[in-house]
């Protein structure tokens, strides 16, 4: 039977023990392995600092969620429902989430109106769903976010 990710929600097939979006294992996987799972990687903390924004009290803020298994939401927007709220003008109500598990970071935009960028290698890039590991730089509107597994 297919399956539905714990944590971002996608759709996988029966026989991928792990998602296919975000990396977290299949429930029934999770808990067959429980014990397999040494303690360290089992637990993280996802930070997301604010390097650049037009909105001032929001440059140089660290976010901190614990990441336990099989992982967690972070949703970023404009709306005061997000976990992490970012009143730039140029950032959508509900401009993209980050799906994070021991094993990295997944970025996606969730369908916003001026796009969702990694910033690598002196340029930047427009993602609509992507594995950025343990740490990168995403860019939406004008404000600039370090993203991190720590
Ligand atoms: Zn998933």
């Amino acid at each position: 039977m297919p399956w539905k990710c714990p944590v971002c929600g996608a759709e996988n097939r029966d026989e991928d023990l792990t998602c296919k979006i975000c990396g977290a294992y299949k429930p029934e996987a999770t808990t067959k392995k429980v014990a397999q799972i040494p303690r360290e990687t089992a637990t993280a903390v996802l930070a997301v600092e604010v390097l650049e924004s037009p909105v001032e009290s929001l440059v140089g803020k660290r976010f901190e969620f614990r990441v336990n298994s099989p992982g967690v939401i972070v949703t970023v927007g404009r709306a005061v429902d997000n976990q992490i709220v970012v009143p730039d003008p140029a950032v959508s109500r509900r401009h993209m989430r980050l799906i994070a598990t021991a094993g990295g970071v997944v970025v996606e935009d969730l369908g916003s109106s001026n796009g969702t960028y990694l910033v690598e290698g002196g340029g930047e890039r427009l993602i609509k769903v992507e594995s950025v590991g343990k740490q990168a730089v995403v860019r939406i509107g004008n404000t600039r976010l370090r993203v991190a597994l720590v």
